[in-house]
């Protein structure tokens, strides 16, 4: 199989690279062509995932197409974004049908769950990698950027955390677990879902937000960083999922949640008057601590006493842990 057919058979052919809103020419150019509506804006994330680096090589194909993808959207997420188009460069070592056939069957599903359609890519010979750039619309001056946070925010969170950096000791084949324990587990690390009704949701109210792709006190730093203010973070407000303690422990379940990462859960910060109404719609927000003057994030016991790890969280060319 050469290169155009493998791109006509398993790209160009699947339903997600069919065109949707917002896509005025798809697949086929040498450019595709985005409608961009006055009033908006593109945001843009690139995301690369390298067999043995971001994944266990060999994996599952299927499930890594949904992974892939679901990991660039949730950047759409954390700008508060309407996904609109991605695209994809893959490098294979060799082609194989059944294994091009299960990622995109994967990378399909997850496309149509985040309503995201496939303009473009490159197909070339390599070790296997994949990078996806994925575009959204975001109405100008209210996407969720990490730079806006205010001492007396509250810091927030979408979801439980620590769940996905709990499943790697099984993606990684180092521990077993029953399936009980295991597949919910699993699930969130082969397929996160992106937040982008949240996302969505906190335009014009959250003052800073990002998708926690580092660990949460990795992740807060960036917005504490950027936002030029303090942050603390309530050990006991982290909210574990009862599978993850069974599983590691309590305070296993807490590092996995403070220093693991691949979670893509949305961390943001809100003015407090913002909250009421978005519980009330039934967003799934958890209240973890609060911004305050000063720099750096700080992780508090029940009494308040400052608990801060040294370890904060997964860095490429890091030499020391
Ligand atoms: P060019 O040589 O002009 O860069 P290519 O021959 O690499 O174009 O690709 C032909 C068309 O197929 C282009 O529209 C490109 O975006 C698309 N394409 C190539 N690889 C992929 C892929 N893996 N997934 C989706 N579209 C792809
Ligand atoms: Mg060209």
């Amino acid at each position: 199989m050469g290169e155009f057919e493998l791109i006509r058979n398993f790209f160009a052919a699947a339903p997600c690279a069919q065109g949707g809103e917002g896509v005025a020419l798809g697949i086929g150019d040498d450019c595709a062509l985005l409608a961009v509506s006055p009033g908006e804006q593109l945001a843009i994330s690139t995301d690369t995932l390298v067999a043995g680096v971001h994944f266990a090589d060999p994996c599952d194909p299927f499930l890594l197409g949904q992974r892939s993808l679901a990991v660039a959207v949730s950047d759409l997420a954390a700008m508060g974004a309407t996904p609109v188009a991605f695209t994809l460069a893959l490098t294979l070592p060799t082609v194989t049908a059944d294994w091009l056939e299960a990622y995109a069957r994967g990378l399909n599903l997850m496309a149509q769950r985040c309503g995201v359609a496939l303009v473009g890519g490159d197909t070339t010979r390599g070790p296997l990698s994949l990078t996806m750039t994925v575009f959204g619309r975001v109405p100008s001056g209210l996407a969720l950027t990490r730079s806006g946070a205010q001492p007396g925010d509250l810091l927030c969170v979408g979801g439980e955390l620590g769940n996905a950096a709990g499943a790697l000791p099984l993606v990684l084949g180092q521990r077993t677990a029953e399936s009980a324990i295991a597949d919910p587990l699993l699930a969130h690390y082969w397929s996160p879902q992106p937040q982008l009704g949240l996302g969505m949701a906190l335009r014009g109210k959250a003052t800073s937000a990002l998708d926690i792709s580092d660990g949460l006190l990795a992740d807060c730093g960036h917005i504490a960083l950027a936002s030029e203010v303090g942050i603390q973070v309530e050990r006991d407000s982290l909210p574990l999922s009862k599978i993850l303690v069974a599983f590691l422990g309590q305070s296993g379940a807490e590092a996995a949640a403070l220093s693991g990462g691949d979670d893509y859960v949305l961390a943001f910060t809100l003015p407090s008057v913002e909250l009421p109404l978005l519980m009330a719609d039934g967003w799934p927000i958890h209240v973890i601590g609060r911004v305050t003057a000063g720099q750096g994030v700080t992780l508090l016991d029940a009494d308040g006493q400052d608990i801060t790890p040294q370890n904060r969280g997964y860095q490429h060319f890091r030499e020391t842990p």
